[in-house]
């Protein structure tokens, strides 16, 4: 860090001293990796496995535009932590190490940072006991701003193992893991715009959008089986859509077969136009893929290995203009040019 025009010292980051920040909340995280150099050096250093590419991903979380400012430090540092393994999952990577940027508000004192802080490091070293993955640097400064904190994912690949999004072949079928839009779900009963009736449903619901669960396992064993990969961070339609773009494709979804969870499922019996949020909606940081019929079998074996749905929903097609059809008892309507968030035509 470095002192701003304003002389950012008198704020508590500046009181209580980045160095002392570092040293009590971060370095603890950082053992275990020597290329960390103990978060005294200038930079850290990473070796990659021979024959092994280095895969990178950051992605920024800012109070009151990707969490509500009430959320608790340890659900932001899932949903920091987690969006960055999901796309290293999506991109068939083991993880390896990632950074962290912090910019703490000025206006907390020593009191609030400590607050803050201390569940926030907590987590992270939870996700990095379950991921093997160690922090090996980062800044932090003081903002006049809201909270924001960035991390940037390592990960590796055998070289040219990696999945892309531009690789997806006419006649492959579609797959996603696990089940669909419940994270947008939870997030309508989160902010109070859809009632759920069972406690235990919205609070399951709730969950899926809060806790991203990145899929590390599956990615890895797609490797090699898949034909193209992307996770369902900003909804199924725009994360297939973008594999269709990226390689020039179209894909017919067939809506029935889209997995819904028992409370997803139950919510839309009762309200159809749910059905427009769960196709749509973002935040479920599963895999939706592509494959050649042939993997199929394979693709079984994986699911009952990692005890995770894999649910066949459509299939690639060739065409002039990328897009992505969705088939609702045999009646065709198209969900707009690929990325396009909402639906025009009536589901
Ligand atoms: P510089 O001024 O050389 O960038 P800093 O004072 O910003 O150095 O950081 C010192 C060391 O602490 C560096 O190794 C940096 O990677 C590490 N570091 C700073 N902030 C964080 C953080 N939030 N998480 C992990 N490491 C950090
Ligand atoms: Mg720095």
């Amino acid at each position: 860090m470095s002192d701003g025009p304003s002389g950012a010292s008198e704020d508590a980051v500046g009181r209580t001293g980045e160095f002392e920040i570092i040293s009590r909340y971060f370095r603890p995280l950082a053992q275990g990796a020597p290329g960390a150099l103990r978060l005294l050096d200038d930079a850290a250093l990473i070796a990659v496995d021979a024959g092994h590419t280095l895969v990178v991903t950051t992605d920024t979380v800012v109070a009151d535009v990707h969490f509500l400012s009430d959320e608790t430090p340890e659900h932001v540092a899932d949903k920091l932590i987690g969006v960055n393994l999901s796309d290293l999952a999506a991109m068939g990577a083991q993880p390896v190490a990632y950074l962290l940027s912090v910019a703490l508000p000025a206006a907390w004192d020593e009191t609030a940072l400590r607050a803050w802080l201390e569940p926030f490091a907590a987590r992270l070293a939870a996700w990095q006991a379950e991921h093997a993955i160690v922090l090996i640097g980062g800044d932090t400064v003081a903002t006049p701003g809201p909270l924001s904190l960035t991390a940037t994912a390592l990960g590796q690949v055998e070289a040219g193992g990696e999945l892309r999004r531009s690789t997806a072949r006419p006649g492959d079928l579609v797959y996603v893991s696990g089940t669909i839009g419940d994270a947008a779900l939870g997030l309508l009963a989160a902010s109070g715009k859809l009632a759920v009736g069972e406690a235990a449903a919205r609070v399951w619901l709730i969950d899926r959008y809060r806790t991203p669960r990145p899929r590390l396992g599956l990615g890895l064993r797609l490797r090699g089986i898949a034909t193209a990969a992307a996770d369902v961070s900003d909804g199924l339609v725009a994360d297939l859509g973008r594999i269709c773009i990226a390689s020039a494709v179209s894909a017919s979804v067939e809506v029935e077969r889209v997995p819904l969870s028992p409370p997803a499922r139950a919510l839309i019996e009762s309200e159809p136009t749910l059905l427009r949020s769960v196709l749509t909606g973002g935040d479920d940081y599963e895999l939706v893929f592509t494959a050649s019929p042939d993997a199929a079998a394979m693709i079984e074996t994986i699911a009952g290995e990692i005890d995770l749905p894999l649910t066949m929903i459509g299939r690639i097609e060739g065409g002039p203009d990328p897009a992505v059809r969705l088939r609702l008892d045999a009646a065709a309507f198209d969900a707009g040019p690929p990325g396009w968030r909402h639906f025009g035509a009536t589901a």
